[in-house]
């Protein structure tokens, strides 16, 4: 293992590690028994955060999907997210990764040079990791709140009055900025009618102190992926107030991307190692697995989260709202290839788009995204949709699971917000609350 990758699990700031354990991370996969299938490596290191998203490559190291392929895929835990986009700019020629799991638009603000003080890193999206699976966790303590995924309907007026009450904006954190888990929570409280701007403050946090921050009042909410919002729950520091299943039914979440330079160097084993994800999917999905999943990512070599946490996540059962309601509902949970929307895994460029355009509207990234024309260049230029459906073909898929264009057509929100991807200024006009 490189020094630099020590050097960052050691920093901590651990995003997905529990709270109680101390790191832990780096761990390298024993070597697998890779067939030689004619690629133009056998290696690859990726980086992965241990929530959900990254369970289909902890399965396919573990399960030999990417060995059957020809791969041997050295897998390494990052500490927080910052630690992998900094890993991914040193590269593993660099002693870092050469790619893995992100939230959105990470890749692709990597290769603008972005959010890496400038230096441009071209990358490449290959799949979507997982739909689903993240949720809004709120604090015990704003218990009264009734928060729930319609703040119109439960909570009005709540904000202003926390405000009011206790001499503080309400405040709710993520482990990363300008990314997923941000982009949940603003949505969430945009359509409740709340400006995140205004009448609450975000903050960028590690894990470990969130958790003790909605514990000892100085952090009311927290937006982030399984298995958090269950631990939160079980842990009786808050209660699950939205599910992002319940904001936008089989949304984008977490992607597979790796460098550029990688994929070009290497196109055959950039498809191998799509196949090995697609197949680690197709596993995951099937309910007789799960348990078996969750006995996998539960060791401590990979997420060192209790078995029952995980598989609950993985079956979708949550206790709901302040009550703690149990709810069970598959489709609500994570998902990881097939739904009522078709694959998961492919890389439609509709959705991708979208994360691009809530960065405009939110201004996250000016200069470098403040146009719908800017948005559809960056994404046309870093999603390869078309090494996917190589791997598809190469796979053998039936036509039904392969996609036959890059947009998944129309897309619909809990609050009645319609996305076009055919017409993404449209979308940016509809919504009321922005920056
Ligand atoms: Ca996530």
């Amino acid at each position: 293992m490189s020094a630099t990758l020590v050097g960052s699990v050691m920093l901590g700031g651990c995003l997905g590690n529990p709270p109680d354990t101390a790191g832990g991370g780096g761990d390298k996969t024993a070597p697998s028994a890779a067939t030689d299938k004619g690629l133009e490596t056998k290696t690859i290191s990726l980086g992965f955060i241990p929530i959900l998203e990254a369970a289909p490559l902890v399965v396919a190291v573990e399960k030999g999907f990417f060995a059957k392929h020809g791969l041997d895929v050295n897998l390494t835990k990052q500490a927080s997210w910052p630690s992998a986009r900094d890993n991914v700019v040193l590269g593993s020629a660099g002693g870092g990764i050469d790619g893995g799991q992100w939230q959105m638009p990470m890749p692709q603000m990597i290769s603008e040079g972005a959010i890496t003080d400038g230096k441009k890193v071209p990358m490449v999206v290959l799949a979507m990791l997982m739909s689903q699976g993240n949720g809004i966790a709120a604090a015990n303590a704003v218990k009264d709140g009734n928060l729930s995924v319609d703040l119109k309907k439960t909570s009005p007026g709540f904000f202003d009055s926390f405000a009011q009450k206790t001499g503080n904006k309400f405040k709710a954190s993520y482990t990363f900025p300008k990314a997923n888990q941000e982009i949940w929570i603003r949505y969430w409280l945009a359509a409740g009618g709340v400006d995140p701007d205004k009448q609450v403050e975000l903050l960028t946090v590690p894990a470990t102190e969130t958790l003790q921050g909605m514990k000892n009042g100085t952090m009311q909410a927290f937006s982030t992926g399984d298995p958090w919002p269950s631990r939160i729950v079980k842990d009786k520091v808050g209660y699950l107030a939205a599910t992002t299943a319940q904001l936008w039914k089989v949304h984008p979440e977490e992607y597979l991307a790796v460098r550029a330079d990688w994929v070009d160097k290497h196109p055959k084993a950039a498809v191998a190692l799509l196949k090995g994800v697609i197949e680690a999917q197709q596993w995951l999905d099937k309910a007789e697995n799960k348990a078996e999943a969750a006995k996998i990512l539960s060791s401590r070599k990979w997420y060192n989260i209790p078995v029952p946490v995980l598989e609950q996540s993985l079956k979708g059962e949550y206790l709901m709202g302040a009550a703690g309601k149990p709810e069970t509902d598959p489709a609500m949970g994570p998902l990881y290839w097939a739904s009522d929307r078709g694959v998961i895994s492919y890389p439609y460029k509709s959705l991708t788009l979208w994360f691009l355009l809530e960065s405009m509207r939110w201004k996250f990234y000016p200069g470098v995204i403040d146009s719908v024309e800017q948005a559809k260049a960056i994404n046309d230029r870093t999603v390869r949709d078309d090494l996917w459906l190589q791997a598809a073909k190469e796979l053998g898929l039936p036509a039904a699971d392969i996609p036959t264009g890059s947009s998944r057509g129309k897309e619909t929100f809990f609050d009645g917000v319609v996305y076009d991807p055919e017409n993404p200024q449209a979308y940016l006009d509809s919504l009321k609350i922005k920056k």
